[in-house]
Protein backbone atom coordinates (compact mmCIF):
# COMPACT_ATOMS: atom_id res chain seq x y z
CA UNK A 1 0.00 0.00 0.00
CA UNK A 2 0.95 3.56 -0.69
CA UNK A 3 1.80 5.89 1.56
CA UNK A 4 -1.11 8.55 2.55
CA UNK A 5 -0.31 11.82 1.56
CA UNK A 6 -0.39 14.15 5.00
CA UNK A 7 -3.28 16.66 4.76
CA UNK A 8 -2.61 20.31 3.65
CA UNK A 9 -3.90 21.80 6.83
CA UNK A 10 -2.23 19.44 9.29
CA UNK A 11 1.32 19.86 7.31
CA UNK A 12 0.54 23.74 8.14
CA UNK A 13 0.71 22.59 12.05
CA UNK A 14 3.31 20.70 12.41
CA UNK A 15 5.54 23.12 10.49
CA UNK A 16 4.76 26.08 13.54
CA UNK A 17 7.27 26.37 15.88
CA UNK A 18 5.20 25.60 18.73
CA UNK A 19 3.73 22.09 17.11
CA UNK A 20 7.63 21.44 17.28
CA UNK A 21 8.11 22.32 21.03
CA UNK A 22 4.52 20.99 22.22
CA UNK A 23 4.02 17.25 23.80
CA UNK A 24 0.86 16.76 21.72
CA UNK A 25 -0.77 18.13 18.97
CA UNK A 26 -4.81 18.85 20.52
CA UNK A 27 -7.24 18.24 18.21
CA UNK A 28 -10.81 17.84 19.98
CA UNK A 29 -13.44 15.56 21.41
CA UNK A 30 -16.50 15.07 21.86
CA UNK A 31 -19.21 14.22 19.29
CA UNK A 32 -18.34 14.62 15.32
CA UNK A 33 -22.44 14.71 14.81
CA UNK A 34 -23.34 17.71 17.17
CA UNK A 35 -24.91 20.61 16.26
CA UNK A 36 -23.15 22.84 18.62
CA UNK A 37 -19.28 23.60 18.59
CA UNK A 38 -17.07 25.25 21.59
CA UNK A 39 -13.96 26.35 19.82
CA UNK A 40 -11.19 28.00 22.27
CA UNK A 41 -8.24 29.25 22.01
CA UNK A 42 -5.31 27.10 22.32
CA UNK A 43 -3.94 24.40 24.68
CA UNK A 44 -2.61 24.81 28.17
CA UNK A 45 0.01 22.46 30.27
CA UNK A 46 -2.84 20.01 30.71
CA UNK A 47 -4.34 19.66 27.62
CA UNK A 48 -0.81 19.60 26.19
CA UNK A 49 -0.01 17.16 28.49
CA UNK A 50 -2.76 14.57 27.89
CA UNK A 51 -3.70 15.77 24.07
CA UNK A 52 -7.24 16.94 24.86
CA UNK A 53 -8.62 20.52 24.92
CA UNK A 54 -10.18 21.71 27.98
CA UNK A 55 -9.19 18.80 30.83
CA UNK A 56 -7.28 21.62 32.95
CA UNK A 57 -8.99 24.47 35.13
CA UNK A 58 -10.67 25.99 32.24
CA UNK A 59 -12.31 22.77 31.37
CA UNK A 60 -13.56 22.46 35.03
CA UNK A 61 -15.45 25.87 34.12
CA UNK A 62 -16.80 24.47 30.34
CA UNK A 63 -18.23 21.40 32.44
CA UNK A 64 -20.20 23.54 34.70
CA UNK A 65 -21.55 25.64 31.35
CA UNK A 66 -22.44 22.51 29.56
CA UNK A 67 -24.01 20.88 32.97
CA UNK A 68 -26.03 24.07 33.70
CA UNK A 69 -27.72 24.19 30.07
CA UNK A 70 -28.31 20.60 30.25
CA UNK A 71 -25.52 19.74 28.32
CA UNK A 72 -22.78 16.61 27.79
CA UNK A 73 -19.91 16.66 26.46
CA UNK A 74 -21.80 13.83 24.38
CA UNK A 75 -23.88 16.65 23.13
CA UNK A 76 -21.06 18.39 21.85
CA UNK A 77 -17.86 19.24 19.94
CA UNK A 78 -14.59 21.26 21.58
CA UNK A 79 -11.72 22.27 19.71
CA UNK A 80 -9.54 24.90 19.84
CA UNK A 81 -8.06 27.98 17.59
CA UNK A 82 -4.07 26.94 17.87
CA UNK A 83 -4.10 22.91 18.45
CA UNK A 84 -0.65 23.28 20.01
CA UNK A 85 0.01 24.87 23.13
CA UNK A 86 1.98 28.33 23.06
CA UNK A 87 5.17 28.81 25.21
CA UNK A 88 3.99 29.85 29.20
CA UNK A 89 0.62 30.06 27.62
CA UNK A 90 1.32 33.27 25.55
CA UNK A 91 -1.06 34.88 23.46
CA UNK A 92 -1.28 33.71 19.50
CA UNK A 93 0.52 35.07 16.88
CA UNK A 94 -1.77 35.68 13.92
CA UNK A 95 0.90 33.80 11.74
CA UNK A 96 -0.08 30.82 14.07
CA UNK A 97 -3.48 31.61 13.52
CA UNK A 98 -2.98 31.32 9.94
CA UNK A 99 -1.21 28.12 9.85
CA UNK A 100 -3.08 26.17 12.70
CA UNK A 101 -6.89 27.63 11.57
CA UNK A 102 -7.49 25.49 7.91
CA UNK A 103 -7.49 22.17 10.34
CA UNK A 104 -10.22 23.68 12.56
CA UNK A 105 -12.22 24.94 9.19
CA UNK A 106 -11.67 20.98 8.15
CA UNK A 107 -13.37 20.44 11.45
CA UNK A 108 -16.14 22.57 11.37
CA UNK A 109 -17.07 21.62 7.38
CA UNK A 110 -16.78 17.70 8.58
CA UNK A 111 -18.98 18.44 11.85
CA UNK A 112 -21.38 21.24 10.15
CA UNK A 113 -22.46 23.05 13.28
CA UNK A 114 -25.67 24.75 13.73
CA UNK A 115 -23.98 26.62 16.88
CA UNK A 116 -20.46 28.35 17.49
CA UNK A 117 -20.00 28.83 20.93
CA UNK A 118 -16.68 30.67 20.83
CA UNK A 119 -14.83 31.33 23.95
CA UNK A 120 -12.69 34.51 24.39
CA UNK A 121 -11.35 37.62 22.19
CA UNK A 122 -9.21 35.10 20.17
CA UNK A 123 -11.95 32.81 18.82
CA UNK A 124 -14.59 35.10 18.58
CA UNK A 125 -13.14 37.47 16.69
CA UNK A 126 -12.22 34.71 14.23
CA UNK A 127 -15.45 33.90 13.57
CA UNK A 128 -16.65 37.62 13.13
CA UNK A 129 -13.74 38.21 11.05
CA UNK A 130 -14.90 35.30 8.48
CA UNK A 131 -11.43 33.56 8.97
CA UNK A 132 -9.40 36.50 8.05
CA UNK A 133 -6.76 36.74 10.44
CA UNK A 134 -5.57 40.58 9.32
CA UNK A 135 -9.11 41.74 10.05
CA UNK A 136 -9.13 40.07 13.79
CA UNK A 137 -8.27 42.99 15.43
CA UNK A 138 -10.90 45.38 14.12
CA UNK A 139 -13.49 43.78 15.13
CA UNK A 140 -15.55 44.01 18.67
CA UNK A 141 -14.16 42.48 21.94
CA UNK A 142 -15.96 40.01 23.86
CA UNK A 143 -16.55 42.62 26.99
CA UNK A 144 -18.43 44.13 24.30
CA UNK A 145 -20.42 41.68 22.50
CA UNK A 146 -20.63 38.65 24.88
CA UNK A 147 -24.07 36.72 24.93
CA UNK A 148 -25.22 38.55 21.47
CA UNK A 149 -26.13 36.32 18.83
CA UNK A 150 -25.11 36.87 15.75
CA UNK A 151 -25.77 34.98 12.62
CA UNK A 152 -22.78 34.23 10.28
CA UNK A 153 -21.99 32.86 7.09
CA UNK A 154 -18.90 30.73 7.32
CA UNK A 155 -17.58 28.65 4.15
CA UNK A 156 -20.68 27.86 3.22
CA UNK A 157 -22.33 27.00 6.14
CA UNK A 158 -25.36 28.77 8.29
CA UNK A 159 -23.83 29.34 11.83
CA UNK A 160 -25.44 31.08 14.50
CA UNK A 161 -22.38 32.23 16.66
CA UNK A 162 -22.77 32.58 20.31
CA UNK A 163 -19.61 34.83 22.11
CA UNK A 164 -18.92 34.12 25.63
CA UNK A 165 -16.05 34.49 28.14
CA UNK A 166 -13.53 32.28 28.31
CA UNK A 167 -13.80 29.92 31.08
CA UNK A 168 -10.31 30.45 31.76
CA UNK A 169 -11.15 34.45 32.62
CA UNK A 170 -13.73 33.59 35.05
CA UNK A 171 -11.21 31.84 37.44
CA UNK A 172 -8.87 34.97 37.75
CA UNK A 173 -11.92 37.55 37.22
CA UNK A 174 -14.56 36.73 39.65
CA UNK A 175 -17.03 39.60 38.68
CA UNK A 176 -17.72 37.87 35.53
CA UNK A 177 -19.42 34.73 37.00
CA UNK A 178 -22.91 36.74 36.85
CA UNK A 179 -22.33 37.73 33.17
CA UNK A 180 -21.40 34.40 32.54
CA UNK A 181 -24.12 32.83 34.12
CA UNK A 182 -26.76 35.00 32.00
CA UNK A 183 -24.96 34.40 28.92
CA UNK A 184 -25.47 30.19 29.39
CA UNK A 185 -29.44 31.00 29.84
CA UNK A 186 -29.02 32.36 26.13
CA UNK A 187 -26.67 29.07 25.12
CA UNK A 188 -29.78 26.87 26.75
CA UNK A 189 -32.66 28.66 24.62
CA UNK A 190 -31.16 28.26 21.39
CA UNK A 191 -29.63 24.92 22.13
CA UNK A 192 -33.69 23.54 22.79
CA UNK A 193 -35.00 24.69 19.71
CA UNK A 194 -36.50 22.33 17.88
CA UNK A 195 -35.48 23.45 15.07
CA UNK A 196 -31.70 22.46 15.69
N1 LIG B 1 -8.01 27.08 27.10
C1 LIG B 1 -8.36 26.95 25.80
O1 LIG B 1 -8.65 27.92 25.11
N2 LIG B 1 -8.36 25.75 25.28
C2 LIG B 1 -8.09 24.67 25.97
O2 LIG B 1 -8.13 23.58 25.40
C3 LIG B 1 -7.74 24.83 27.32
C4 LIG B 1 -7.71 26.03 27.86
Amino acid sequence: MGMEKEPEYIRLVKETEICKKCKNIVIGRGNLNADIMFVGEAPGRNEDEQGLPFVGAAGKNLDKLLEKVGLTISDVYIANILKCRPPENRNPFPDEIKAHTPWLIEQIKQIKPKIICSLGNYSTKFFLADGNVEDMEKMPGITQIHGKIKEIGFHGLKIKLIPLFHPAAIIYKRELIDLWEKDMEIVKAETMQKTL
